[in-house]
Parts: structure tokens; C-alpha cells; sequence
């Protein structure tokens, strides 16, 4: 029997409502498979706890958070909450304290509609983003000099150390390896000419380990093109911070939007917790209307059942998607039909 324990912040927002839909299909999982057991604990922390103790989480959140398996989020966020609070003070906390230096978003195409490609580019798109999440042009790293005078000057540096570049990029390399994929990494050598230039030499150095991947090296500034115009060619990409962050927004742009975009945050080392989330934010516009998309945070749930090795089962929820997807009477409002956020949990979980 594998256990495992989930810490649950559902957030702000529509966070709540999604996750329990997620939440909804890991039960459904657990009741069909005997050798599966899920615990879930929730924390309230999110910008609403923030409004009424002045604080996004305990003060030992992390602490408690460090003895779970896996973290499951919802969003956070809320109009009159900062987003450097928001996010600094809980999504990025966890993030950092746990080590998650690798951001997974698939961008799968589940359904030819979903995509504004429009002819033959775009049917096949399916393939795995691995963005470096630790460091790089995040780092927090600069200097704002001379302030309001004529000479004021604003610096903002990527950091990229030798282990936090080898370690994000090895990890692409073994997951092209495990699933027998190409590898492309994603860069700008020709303007960054430090931090680009080195990130270059370390894809070519691991990549003597690799003999076996097939790799792909691209600016970012072609990739982004290719992106739209032939994202087929891509398999497993690996790419820095900043650049993935852009390059998976445009990737959910390509496969059905914010509703279906998921992401994990992972401690591959399994050190520390890893963290599964949808990507959208709390969309305080549609909050409380049943409205929301729960598919991205299925998705995301998907994600955890693939890292606790349960690939069967992250496989399965995808195909439900593929097949939920189909019927038009299943969609939300975002993918152009009526049905409520609770309609289309209830319904995933029968399909299981
Ligand atoms: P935040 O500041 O928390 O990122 P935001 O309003 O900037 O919030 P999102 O919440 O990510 O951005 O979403 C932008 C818009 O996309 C929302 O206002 C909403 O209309 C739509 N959206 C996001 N997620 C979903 C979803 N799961 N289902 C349907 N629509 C969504
Ligand atoms: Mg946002």
C-alpha cells in the first residue's frame, strides 16, 4: 500500500474551487485502486489569511509543510494584496525553502479545437518544458543606483551557478533519456555573453554523458517563433528561468489557455516536499461562480500521481481529459461552454 501525504492550500480565489475538484479525483483514484491511499490536510494560508492575521502563512508554515509528501496549491492572489506579499511570502518561500529547482509544464495538446494554430502546424503538439526554477534571471539579484537623478541607473543580474545550471540541465538530459526523446535547450549565446554563453557550454558538456539524446540547441528569440509556426519538432526542452516562464505561457496560449495549463515544482531529490499547481492565478473576476476551469489542476494532480510513480494513473486522467474534452457540454465558459466547475469534476470522476 503507498501513502501519501498531501499538505492542501487551496488559496485565494478560484484555488478552492479547483482544488477541490482535484481533490475529488484523487479520492475517486484511491476508492478504485486498493494499493493507493491519499491523506489530505489543508492550510488556509493564502492573501485572504494575510488580510485577517497580516501574515500569507505561519510563521513554522514551513516547518509543518516539510513533513508532507507533496504540496497541492490552488492560487494566490487578491486584489489590495501586493504581489510581491503574495508571491514572495508563500508561493516563493515554498518554492526556495524546498528546493524545487525544476518547473515541469507539459504543453500537450489534448484536443485539435483547443489550439489558434490554424492548418497543419499545431496538430501534434506534445511536449515537456523543463524550466530551471532556482536562479537565474529570478535571482533577485541588482542594484538601483542614484534613484530619481539623471544618472540613475538600474541593474538586474542573472545568476547562474555551475551547480544550478549542470543540475537543471542533467535533469533534462535523463528525463530525454528515460522517455527516448529529443532535447532542446533554449538560450540567447549570441546577446548574453556571460550567462548564456556558459549555459551553452554546460548543454554541451553534460551532453557528452548523453550520447545516446538526440539535442537541439535554439535562441530563444527562433524558438519563439517555432513555437507557433512548427511546435512539433519539440520533445523535452530545457531553458532558464526567465525564458521558460514566457515560453510556457505562450505553450498554454497554444494548447487551451490558462484552464488547462499545470505545472510541478520539483525537489528531485525528493528531499523536500514538491509542489503541484495549476498555473492560472486566483482570477478574481470569475471567483465564487463556478465558472472556473478545474482541468489545469487536475492536470496537476496528474503530474503527482506520475512522480510518486504512479504513471498508470496520471495516464488515465489524461485520457478522461482527452475524451471530457470532446463533449461539448462538459466545457466551462473558457473553452466556450456552460458547464460549472463542480459539473465537470462530478463527471471526470464517474469517467475514472
Ligand atoms: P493573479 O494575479 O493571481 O495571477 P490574474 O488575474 O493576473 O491573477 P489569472 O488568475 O492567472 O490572472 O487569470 C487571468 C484570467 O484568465 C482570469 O481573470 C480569468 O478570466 C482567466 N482564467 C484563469 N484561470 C482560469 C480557469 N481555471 N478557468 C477559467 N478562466 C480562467
Ligand atoms: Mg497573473
Amino acid at each position: 500500500m503507498k501513502e501519501i501525504n498531501i499538505a492542501v492550500i487551496p488559496g485565494d480565489g478560484i484555488g478552492p474551487e479547483v482544488i477541490g475538484e482535484g481533490i475529488k479525483i484523487l479520492k475517486a483514484i484511491e476508492e478504485k485502486d486498493p494499493e493507493i491511499s491519499f491523506s489530505f490536510t489543508e492550510f488556509p494560508w493564502g492573501c485572504e489569511y494575510y488580510l485577517q492575521q497580516g501574515k500569507m502563512m505561519d510563521a513554522d508554515g514551513i516547518d509543518r509543510l516539510a513533513k508532507f509528501d507533496a504540496i497541492y496549491l490552488g492560487a494566490v492572489g487578491y486584489p489590495g494584496v501586493p504581489d510581491h506579499i503574495s508571491l514572495w511570502d508563500l508561493l516563493l518561500k515554498i518554492r526556495k525553502s524546498f528546493d524545487q529547482y525544476v518547473n515541469l509544464r507539459p504543453i500537450t495538446l489534448l484536443h485539435p479545437e483547443l489550439t489558434p494554430l490554424k492548418g497543419k502546424s499545431g496538430s501534434d503538439i506534445d511536449f515537456l518544458v523543463i524550466r530551471e526554477n532556482s536562479e537565474g534571471e529570478y535571482a533577485g539579484a541588482g542594484d538601483w543606483l542614484y534613484k530619481g537623478k539623471p544618472e540613475e541607473v538600474v541593474l538586474q543580474t542573472g545568476v547562474f551557478s555551475r551547480k544550478g545550471t549542470e543540475r537543471i540541465i542533467r535533469y533534462a538530459y535523463e528525463e530525454a533519456r528515460k522517455s527516448n526523446r529529443t532535447l532542446t535547450s533554449i538560450s540567447k549565446g549570441n546577446a548574453l555573453q556571460y550567462s548564456m554563453v556558459f549555459w551553452d557550454e554546460v548543454f554541451e558538456e553534460v551532453g557528452r554523458e548523453y550520447p545516446d539524446v538526440e539535442t537541439y540547441s535554439y535562441l530563444v528569440d527562433a524558438a519563439s517563433l517555432y513555437f507557433v509556426t512548427d511546435p512539433e519538432r519539440f520533445e523535452v526542452v530545457v531553458t532558464s528561468n526567465l525564458f521558460g516562464d514566457i515560453l510556457t505561457d505562450l505553450g498554454a496560449a497554444l494548447t487551451g489557455g490558462l484552464g488547462l495549463a499545470a505545472g510541478a515544482n520539483i525537489n528531485p531529490e525528493r528531499k523536500y516536499p514538491s509542489m503541484f499547481e495549476p498555473i492560472h492565478g486566483s482570477a478574481p473576476d470569475i471567483a465564487g461562480k463556478g465558472l472556473a476551469n478545474p482541468l489545469a489542476s487536475i492536470w496537476s494532480a496528474s503530474q503527482m500521481l506520475d512522480f510518486f510513480g504512479e504513471e498508470e494513473w496520471g495516464r488515465t486522467v489524461l485520457d478522461i481529459m482527452r475524451d471530457l474534452l470532446k463533449e461539448p457540454e462538459l466545457l466551462t465558459p473558457d473553452l466556450g461552454g456552460k458547464a460549472t466547475t463542480q459539473e465537470v469534476g462530478d463527471r471526470f470522476a464517474d469517467m475514472l
